[in-house]
């Protein structure tokens, strides 16, 4: 078996770092790690085949059939975190953290674009923000980068104490907390607990917090962690955001926000809660020294992608494309956001959203109440939980499975209407787009 110090040395000799044998590099470090289906030491020999330099596995008899490329631990997860954690220690250039419920990934695209005005910065690729993506992520630093962004992501307590230290973040921000994988935290008291593990390893290590000044949960999470706190430990600094006025112009159908220098910012990003997204990125872009135009200048540029917040129009129709996820605080956002929209005819078209457990059958019945106090031209609604919202929405079409609502959208063109799309990852409802 190799020590980390050993497996260290070993992973510098390589040019990065594949989990899959579909996307192995030239000399790069596979790691075999077990999925539901599979076992990643069953290939290792392809991985070696395809161009990997070593491959780190946790089966014996798999270790003993290449032993000079085959690089031999009691468990490759583990090992993987352990040489990320090694790697990060290796670094002086700050490494800010952000976690939260909702708007990590797009806070986190801000973020990079506004410091990387200033700063060679590397971010979180995408969505890679869990007990796997965390390591790859520190992993994929070298001594160009003057700045890191690690987007964390947590359905369970502990989580993110684990990728705190791995990461080891010097600078940390919570987007927010709401209800998302109430499942997995058990409830709303579990998800504050489980962010708030953020807050506590900064104030652990004496590390710097940025906090949205007007989020009540989230300042009262900061003091309540000031009047625990040993006094020799305790943050670094505090940075509570907006400090210089940001005043939020238009919300809709894009953000247009006037900046502290009092000039208007038009950008591609929808809705409030994607200008509390910018009041961060701006906040960070300030602290870190970015000009104001610069970082105006990033903002604005950002377009989304990936079915988060999309705009596309269709013929005379146009879609609000927001299918990436959903959980009962980004979908009362959206909900908000579209019934404020002014356009003649509205339509949403609303997947169930997924890991509420027991307040599942609750949490849409609410959103029921929230659909119909919203009045939409027309609602309709897909998944097995969705029936739950309907009792206050007599008119509705209701669909349990996807496909008779595709077919049902094929039947019934639409025209001249805005249309809301947004359901659970696992509902992609991204493929409702194209029968419109
Ligand atoms: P994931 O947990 O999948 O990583 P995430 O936290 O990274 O999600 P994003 O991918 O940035 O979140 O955004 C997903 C959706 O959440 C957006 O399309 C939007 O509907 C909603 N959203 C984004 N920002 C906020 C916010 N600040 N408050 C509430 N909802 C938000
Ligand atoms: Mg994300």
């Amino acid at each position: 078996m190799l020590s980390t110090e050993q497996l260290y040395h070993k992973f510098l000799e390589c040019t990065g770092v594949s989990i899959d044998t579909r996307r192995i590099t030239p000399n790069c470090l596979f790691v075999a790690l077990k999925g539901a289906n599979f076992d990643g030491n069953q290939f290792a020999e392809q991985a070696i085949a395809s161009g990997a330099k070593y491959a780190l596995v946790d089966d014996e008899v798999v270790a003993t059939q290449n032993p000079a490329r085959y690089l031999l631990v009691s468990d490759c997860l583990t090992a993987l975190q352990d040489l990320a954690r090694h790697h990060r220690q290796t670094f002086t250039f700050p490494v800010i953290a952000l976690t939260g419920s909702n708007g990590k990934t797009t806070t986190k695209e801000l973020i990079a674009a506004v410091l990387s005005k200033k700063y060679r910065t590397y971010a979180t690729v995408g969505n890679l923000n869990n007990h796997i993506g965390v390591p790859l992520t520190l992993l994929s630093l070298n001594e160009q980068c003057e700045m890191a962004v690690v987007e964390m992501g947590a359905n369970h307590q502990k989580e993110i104490e684990l990728l705190c230290s791995i990461a080891q973040p010097t600078h940390g921000l919570i987007t927010n907390v709401g209800k998302a994988h109430l499942e997995g935290f058990g409830g709303i008291e579990g998800v504050r607990k489980g962010k708030g593990e953020l807050y506590d390893f900064l104030a652990q290590h004496a590390k710097t917090v940025f906090i949205n000044s007007r989020d009540t949960t989230l300042t009262a999470m900061y003091r309540e962690r000031l009047k625990t706190l040993r006094s020799e430990t305790t943050f670094a600094e505090a940075i509570f955001y907006p400090g210089d006025p940001v005043e939020l112009v238009q919300e809709s159908p894009v953000v247009i926000y006037r900046d502290v220098t009092g000039h208007d910012v038009t950008t591609h990003l929808p809705g409030r809660y994607n200008f509390d997204n910018m009041l961060a990125a701006l906040a960070i872009g300030q602290y870190f020294g970015v000009s104001p135009e610069d970082a105006n200048r990033a903002v604005a540029d950002y377009t989304p992608t990936n079915n988060r917040s999309q705009v596309i129009v269709k013929g005379s129709n146009t879609v609000l494309l927001d299918a990436y996820n959903a959980n009962p605080s980004s979908m009362a956002a959206a909900i908000r956001q579209f019934a404020a929209t002014p356009a003649r005819r509205k339509v949403v078209i609303l997947g169930d959203m997924y890991e509420l457990g027991d307040e599942s059958e609750a949490e849409h019945a609410a959103l029921g109440k929230l659909i119909a106090d919203s009045n939409f031209d027309l609602v309709i609604l897909a998944g097995k939980d969705m029936k739950y919202a309907l009792a206050h929405l007599p008119n509705a079409y209701y669909f349990p499975d996807k496909f008779s609502l595709h077919n049902w959208i094929m039947d019934n063109p639409m025209t001249d209407t805005h249309i809301l799309i947004k359901g659970s990852r696992g509902m992609s409802l991204e493929t409702v787009v194209q029968f419109i």
